[in-house]
């Protein structure tokens, strides 16, 4: 192999000298490199030892990529033997920039993890050559599969939500998240399923030192989550999801719009009909975030069809409710008048979000107490939504919790833009 005359590049591993370089026929670079630690901690009694035994079978590391290369680093492990112990047993030296199994330099891990953020691991597989196995193994080695509590920052908000594993399947698990008072968002757990003695279960497992600052869970309806709550944290103000809440309602107005629209096109002329095109987005859309286009669109269908302008009218005064009602007794004023004025009118849409509301009211208005609280989850069901769309048919709640894990927190833990408080590469970084 060709020996190329290369300009000198900090290699950003500490006590490293750099030996020799060489540059592959495959174009690969491959710096062979010592430790200039002279010592290292016997293996039996724990002591120092520094009285050098020769070197191990040379390691081959996958580094970061340098000018486009691939890059590897060669070593070979010094030994050393112990004076102390009986029979002198020798041990290899450990250096805190690889681990002793691992086929990459920590840094280099810490990259691929990085590229894991939103992605796949057939997709970092590729880009990156590593093997779909290697990935697992840095997933596992970089990621807990399950919360460490020690680690986590103060918190008093919790979110339960869930995800659907298979599509048209019935068969949930249900996600546990935190907000920390610093407002970031992290995953607490991803249980096997959203059984109510589960989520008791596992709340009454926090440790009690953070249980008793929990003053919010912030939840969609499911029953199950509601009393499983009531019943691990008595004390805690339930907060309904407003995502979920609204949904109630938005749901009934869409098949409304369906419904109508059908009705329309089978009643009116063809060129009449064909105005009703294009009408769903701004059908759906906040009526205060349409442009003249959509509101014309909008206009015409609704001045066709009454009942759907009455709906439309009362879904945006209820979405505006929940934007600017400022304490939850003025909320549940607004609600009640709200819920009024449905009555009145002939609307059969709303009715499933009024049977929620009378079942209910009490935990939706607990929302406008803060309505920040709440907005977290939100955050995270498009985080879960995202995800289970990339990986599809994923079934192991470990895995999938360090999936979400690395999504919600792998930019803040591993980017090196950021003041890197979590590191493990090395003391430097
Ligand atoms: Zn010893």
């Amino acid at each position: 192999m060709p020996k190329h005359p290369l300009i000198s590049i900090p290699l950003d591993i500490p006590d490293v000298r750099v030996l020799q370089t060489e540059l592959t026929k495959d174009g690969e670079l491959i710096l062979t490199v010592e430790s200039t630690l002279s010592s290292t901690t016997c293996r039996r009694c724990g002591r120092i030892i520094s009285e050098r035994h020769g070197v191990d079978e040379p390691r081959l590391l996958r580094h970061l990529p340098s000018f486009s290369r691939v890059v590897y680093l060669r070593i070979r492990p010094k030994r050393f033997r112990c004076p102390w112990c009986e029979g002198h047993p020798t041990t290899t030296q450990q250096l805190d920039w690889y681990d002793p199994n691992a086929l990459h330099t920590k840094a280099y891990e810490r990259h691929l993890i990085l590229q894991l953020v939103n992605s796949t691991i057939a997709d970092v597989e590729a880009k990156e050559d590593v093997t779909y196995a290697a990935l697992l193994g840095i997933l596992d080695r970089w990621i807990a599969s399950s919360v460490e509590w020690e680690a986590l920052e103060p918190f008093a908000t919790l979110g339960i939500d869930e995800i659907a594993l298979l599509k048209g399947h019935r068969d949930f698990v249900a996600v546990i998240s935190a907000q920390t008072e610093r407002g970031d968002l992290h995953v607490l757990a991803v249980l096997p399923d959203r059984l109510k003695a589960s989520v008791v279960a596992w709340l009454l497992n926090i440790p009690e030192a953070i249980r008793v600052h929990i003053t919010t869970v912030c939840t969609d309806m499911w029953e199950g989550y509601i009393t499983a709550v009531e019943e691990a944290l008595p004390n805690a103000t339930i907060v309904l999801d407003r995502f979920h809440v609204i949904r109630h309602a938005r749901d009934g107005v869409d098949t409304l719009r369906k419904q109508e629209v059908r009705r329309l096109k089978k009643e009116l002329p063809t060129e009449a009909a064909d105005t009703f095109k294009h009408t769903l987005w701004p059908f759906r859309k906040r009526s205060d975030a349409l442009d003249t286009a959509d509101q014309e669109r909008l206009e015409t269908l609704l001045a066709a069809s009454p009942a759907l302008r009455q709906a439309y009218v009362l879904r945006e005064q209820l979405t505006r409710i929940f934007d600017t009602a400022r304490s939850k007794a003025d909320g549940m004023r607004r609600l009640r008048l709200w819920r009024r004025r449905v009555e009145k009118s002939a609307l059969r849409c709303f009715d499933p979000f009024l049977k929620l509301l009378s079942s209910r009211l009490d935990l939706i208005a607990n929302y406008f107490i803060s309505h920040q609280t709440s907005s977290f989850v939100e955050g995270l069901n498009n985080k879960l939504k995202v995800l289970k769309r990339r990986c599809y048919g994923l079934r192991n709640v470990a895995h999938l919790f360090q999936r979400l894990t690395l999504d919600l927190e792998g930019y803040r833990r591993f980017s090196p833009w950021r003041t890197a408080t979590y590191s493990v590469v090395s003391g430097k970084s």
